[in-house]
């Protein structure tokens, strides 16, 4: 057991450590949730629901010392730790614990076929066990804890491995629910690197909900299928804007500008390529520079700052090469660049805006996950949906438009997860809808009643009065296939074909009828 050393990104401080679990011990630790989940699997939906409730409480007590843990560890302004981690998670618990008994309940499933007359069948809903869910650093808090309370919600026991850079808020994840009561040990926290993560695909968990890059995310759905379970993956985005020329310009500009800099453009769901349409073009990319050039960066832990430091060096590096490239490959930077805070040991990007930037360069193929936005020119929304759908990502996208009918008929062929008319990734922080992209922005679902299908087996149920046989039980003989062949002639033939049917299998099926039923 060694230990990890988490420290502030905007001043390099220590904030604290945690233990790292040895790969080797993964194994161990998910047989002890197994140990406690068998009881936690037991309760009643309401009951659970209960405790989700009280954990919503306590948090909403704990509110600020979260928040300003979640912005000293990993750097978001302390406005965007409320606005977009904290606050949601609240709501999503309580959306959980009203919404979920009913979810998860069993559902009689109708049985209106001639044949099966008397059957009764149900779903019912069963925990899969112990899950593993492997966290990323850019929202090491709301990613993370949705995905353990939608798990626990549904019966389910959890290791939760958070980012090597956010372990405390990965750690205070567990707190916030054993302090509502949930049993010591149904959430263990494994701290480490990738190959602890590698561990608990590799371990006895039965599922795995995992959120972070594209390549590991694929190594991350490969070692689970070779297991013979299931994963969710929430990977990478390159999030289109498309501006059509009807848009509330001062609205699109607002939110762009918000969705493409919120949490330093560190979002899997931020903006990264925005398609304007050439009638607004002008007025459009002259409003963004401006409300851009207006973003505060600094200090994080300052109610009025905007842009906090990258998560990390290597991170900053990515993101100015990226821009550097694509400003050598003909690109034209409006505003922003790399930037000294006074009085800070970060590394900032003030927020960038690109244009003159063309499909191929990079910064319009790879994910950036820094604050820049590229814009593009386009000359109508049929090129703006046809270069958006150019891409290998696919987790969201958005419409600006005022003519709703039309957003909503291209949002339809645009190929992503989600779409937003008129905001962008907002939904995140409403639990009711669904999380997730497609193409190589991952596979299935979070959140939403889809996210809590991912926590269970579905298993089948039917019921049969003990005396009933059916008809196509053994023996068999010719009566039994002409009577079989009548039904089918009965129930499913058209309704010139009946008299025949009867005529030629009548006799057969009577006979087949009285023998079930003598039996
Ligand atoms: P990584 O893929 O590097 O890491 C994600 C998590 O996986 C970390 O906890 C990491 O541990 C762990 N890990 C590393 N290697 C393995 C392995 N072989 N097997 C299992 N787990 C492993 O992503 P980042 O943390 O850099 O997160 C950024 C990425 O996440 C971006 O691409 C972003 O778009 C995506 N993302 C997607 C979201 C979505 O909802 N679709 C939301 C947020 C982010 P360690 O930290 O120790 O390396």
């Amino acid at each position: 057991m060694g230990t990890l050393e988490s420290f502030n990104p905007a001043t390099g401080e220590p904030l604290g450590s945690v233990e790292t679990t040895d790969p080797g011990d993964v194994q161990a630790a998910v047989d002890d949730v197994a140990e406690v989940q068998r009881f936690w699997g037991e309760l009643s939906l309401r009951d659970r629901g209960r405790y989700l409730r009280r954990t919503a409480d306590l948090l909403a007590a704990d509110l600020d010392e979260v928040a300003t843990l979640l912005s000293r560890e990993q750097g978001k302004p302390i406005t965007e730790a409320y606005t977009m981690e904290v606050v949601p998670t609240i709501d999503g618990l309580h959306w959980l614990a009203e919404e979920g008994p009913e979810i998860l309940d069993d559902q009689p499933v109708r049985m209106g076929q001639g044949l099966f007359i008397g059957k009764r069948a149900r779903f019912a809903f069963e925990p899969l066990g112990v899950v593993g869910v492997i966290a990323p650093w850019n929202y090491p808090w709301s990613i993370p804890f949705g995905e353990v309370a939608i798990a626990l919600m549904a019966g389910n026991g959890v290791v939760l491995k958070p980012a090597e850079l956010t372990p405390l808020i990965g750690e205070r994840i567990r707190v916030a629910f054993e302090k509502a009561g949930v049993p010591d040990g149904l959430v263990r926290v494994l701290h480490g690197e990738g190959d602890v993560g590698a561990a608990i695909t590799e371990s006895s968990v039965r599922k795995v909900f995992f959120t972070g890059s594209v390549e590991t995310g694929y190594k991350v759905g490969a070692a689970c299928a070779a297991r013979m379970k299931g994963s969710v993956l929430e990977l990478g985005g390159k999030d289109p804007a498309i501006v059509c020329a009807d848009a509330d310009l001062q609205n699109a500009i607002s939110g762009i500008v918000w969705a493409g800099f919120a949490n330093a453009g560190q979002t899997c769901a931020g903006i990264e390529r925005v398609y304007v349409v050439e009638e607004v073009a002008e007025r459009f990319i002259s409003g963004v520079v401006a409300e851009t050039e207006r973003l505060r960066v600094g200090d994080p832990s300052s109610w009025d700052v905007e842009v906090g430091p990258m998560v990390s060096t290597d991170q900053h590096e990515i993101v100015c090469e990226l821009v550097d490239d694509a400003i050598a490959d003909g690109a034209e930077r409006r505003c922003g660049g790399p930037l000294e805070v006074s009085g800070s040991s970060g590394k900032y990007i003030e927020p960038t805006v690109l244009t003159g930037v063309s499909h191929e360069m990079r910064i319009m193929r790879e994910e950036i996950f820094g604050p820049v936005l590229p814009i593009v020119v386009v000359a109508s929304e049929e090129e703006a949906i046809e270069l958006a759908n150019d891409s290998d990502f696919g987790l969201g996208a958005s419409i600006w438009t005022r003519d709703r009918k039309k957003g909503e008929r291209m949002a339809r062929r645009i190929e992503s997860g989600m779409v937003w008319i008129n905001d962008h990734a907002y939904s995140h922080a409403a639990m009711q809808c669904a999380w997730g992209g497609v193409k190589d922005s991952g596979l299935g679902r979070t959140h939403s009643r889809f996210g809590l299908r991912e926590c269970v087996e579905v298993k089948n149920v039917t019921w049969n009065s003990a005396r009933s046989r059916d008809l196509w039980w053994q023996p068999y003989d010719r009566t039994l296939g002409e009577a079989v062949r009548a039904a089918a002639g009965l129930l499913y033939g058209g309704a010139g074909s009946r008299v025949k049917v009867l005529r030629e299998g009548g006799g057969s099926l009577l006979r087949t009828g009285a023998k079930t039923l003598r039996r």
